[in-house]
């Protein structure tokens, strides 16, 4: 598949230092391009356009598309290159709507057939007409054509050529020069173009921030382009069911949103911690899928969902939101979570967060793995989410399915796509391994990708991890883990990794994916006997009553692990309520879940000896029942009595 790049760059005056930083990483872009991926060898083709104003002559500078060679291109361009001037530039405004023409017009032979498709507009200066400077209009800046397209129907045409004939899937729009009050001249253009376009994941935007950050986010963008050329079953850019909507990165003012009352939450019924996974091969191969169950709800619980997302992904949208529990007087502040909804609207939040509980149930047994084969690799995790159910603000007849899950925040990395692209500069190989290994290990059934998320450093006695969000997977099975799945019939998902991964130029597939995988079946069988065992004391645990207690709120965040050590805490007591039971079942009695209760019931009906009731009392103590309280993943309380 070609990898085609041009770049559409501003050369009036102030532009030279900008041209000449792209000339001079140029090569090193291909390169990294080629890395990403095997089908990017020999396949990436850079073109430029340099653009000025109406009365330069000339007023194009164009390169058309070229094939790089051995990671390079022709020595001849990039010494035409080199001698392009930065010059003339006249008015302030320069030519954008022509470069936009230039770019999208045959002379750049773009060619048919299928490629990714990115376009660099690097620009100090807006395009003619006042529409391109809404906001700005305290500031002098000089037009002498301020009535250039002023219903913006010539945007509209050129961008959405580019979008739909041309077929390119991103546009990346860095934004080189001064700033006013924080942003530069060019902001409200970019913010036009993300309106006209038809389709604001297309249009992406930057501040330049020198040649590094210009090398890294043209990189992230041809990987973004590839991804969006990849999403199977959905048509990349903009479809009719799909929901409208503005991106808005910055958080609302939560004291004017109103609260939607949350109808429902719900999880799977898995402990993802010991989930096997012969079980997992088995449920795929039997086409079924996780159970899901309610989780205890307050009557008041409420959420407020910020009006517009703040990121999209291949097929999400993000919203910042604030959870209460207990209600708006709950006495407690919001919890601050994400919610992410489908673009499309037919597709279904449950198989995204089957896709999100598999990937958590895999990352747990990669990390044991890792520690089974030796290896001190960071420790895998993904955020866990759960589904909930809201009405619709402007319809509350309707429903949202949102997913939830709490809000990381950093600089969010991709380490690997569904499209077999490895992020070059910053490989994370144990990653790269994990990829790999949840493909062997669940004998070629899935494989998890999209690989991307937060590192986190070391902490006080916390090692450093990876907290993972938003995966794909690619599966035989085509019903399961969404649009991004394509490892279905004829789907190329597995290929497309394992080629790139075992690329023998890069060596992703290294001493960490070795280690794990030598010795998976012998895991597997082990994690098997023990996820087994598990599922005995959980069936055990469930039949104490687990009540949301609203009374002493406060504590950490628990994780699975956490549960786990005190349901061992609780063992004693467990075995107690087991005999207790029995005694009473026996009798045909009815058993009460608090083990306390079921003592005293097994002395009223003289099932057993005082001097055991004392022992079992003891042990209750022992066990610390009803003292023991923690958090699931939304922050509930809930406690054992
Ligand atoms: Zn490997």
């Amino acid at each position: 598949m070609k990898m085609d790049l041009v770049f559409v760059i501003d050369v009036t005056r102030s532009m030279q230092p900008y041209w000449d930083a792209v000339v001079k990483r140029v090569n090193s872009l291909v390169s990294q391009i080629e890395a990403m991926h095997r089908y990017a060898q020999d396949n990436v083709r850079v073109g430029f356009v340099g653009y000025r104003d109406f009365k330069d002559k000339p007023q194009f500078e164009v390169l058309p598309l070229q094939a790089a060679q051995g990671g390079s291109i022709a020595a001849a361009s990039l010494e035409w290159l080199g001698r392009v001037r930065c010059e003339g530039g006249d008015d302030f405004a320069e030519d954008v709507h022509g470069a936009l023409e230039k770019a999208g017009s045959a002379e750049m032979g773009w060619g048919n057939g299928t490629s990714t498709r990115t376009v660099v507009l690097i620009t100090d200066a807006p395009g003619h007409g006042e529409r391109l400077r809404r906001g700005l209009e305290s500031i002098r800046i000089r037009d002498d054509h301020p009535n250039h397209d002023s219903d913006g129907s010539e945007l509209k045409r050129l961008l959405r050529h580019l979008r739909e004939k041309v077929q390119v899937q991103k546009l990346l729009f860095l934004h080189a020069g001064a700033k006013y009050k924080g942003h530069t001249l060019t902001r409200p253009m970019a913010d036009q173009f993300v309106e006209d376009c038809g389709d604001p994941a297309f249009v992406k935007q930057a501040d330049w921030e020198g040649e590094a950050m210009m090398v890294e986010s043209v990189v992230t963008t041809v990987i973004e382009s590839f991804s969006r050329s990849m999403v199977s079953g959905v048509k990349a850019g903009g479809t009719k069911a799909e929901r409208p909507y503005t991106i808005d990165p910055a958080k609302p003012d939560w004291d004017k949103l109103k609260a939607v009352k949350v109808k429902s939450l719900t999880c799977h019924d898995v402990n993802t911690a010991t989930f096997s996974l012969l079980g997992l091969i088995e449920m795929i191969k039997k086409g079924n899928h996780l159970r899901t169950r309610g989780k205890e709800l307050h009557d008041e619980a409420c959420i407020k969902i910020a009006p517009n997302p703040f990121a999209m992904g291949s097929t999400r949208l993000a919203y910042y939101a604030q959870y209460y529990p207990f209600g708006e007087g709950g006495g407690e502040e919001g919890r601050d979570v994400v919610v992410k909804e489908f673009i499309s609207r037919a597709k279904g939040a449950n198989s995204a967060m089957e896709t999100q509980t598999v990937a958590t149930i895999l990352a747990h047994q990669f990390n044991a793995a890792a520690k089974d084969a030796g290896l001190n690799l960071p420790e895998v995790r993904y955020a866990e989410c759960d589904m909930l159910c809201v009405p619709q603000v402007d319809n509350p007849k309707l429903l949202r399915f949102l997913m939830v899950e709490p809000l990381l925040v950093g600089v969010m990395r991709k380490w690997n796509n569904n499209a077999g692209i490895v992020y070059a500069p910053d490989p994370q190989l144990h990653l790269q391994a994990f990829s790999h290994w949840t493909y062997e290990v669940t004998d070629k059934k899935l494989m998890v990708v999209d690989v991307q998320g937060f590192k986190m450093p070391a902490e006080g006695s916390a090692a450093p991890r990876i907290l993972l969000v938003d995966p794909a997977i690619h599966c035989v099975g085509t019903d399961y883990f969404t649009s991004t799945n394509c490892g279905g019939e004829g789907g190329a998902g597995f290929d497309l990794f394992l080629e790139s991964h075992r690329n023998p130029k890069t060596h992703y597939c290294g001493k960490a994916c070795k280690a794990v995988r030598d010795k998976f079946k012998a895991f597997r069988k082990k994690q098997h006997e023990e996820a087994e065992q598990a599922e005995r004391t959980r069936r055990a645990f469930s039949c104490l009553r687990v009540v949301p207690d609203r009374a002493s709120p406060g504590g950490t965040a628990s994780t699975s692990p956490l549960v786990d050590k005190k349901l061992g805490q609780l063992k004693p007591a467990l075995k107690a309520h087991e005999e207790c039971s029995k005694l009473l079942a026996g009798r045909a009695l009815p058993v009460p879940g608090a083990l306390f209760q079921a003592i005293e019931d097994c002395l009223k009906h003289r099932l057993m000896a005082p001097e055991r009731v004392a022992e079992l009392h003891r042990r209750r103590v022992e066990g610390n029942i009803g003292r023991h309280d923690w958090f699931d993943s939304m922050g509930n309380l809930t406690r054992v009595n």
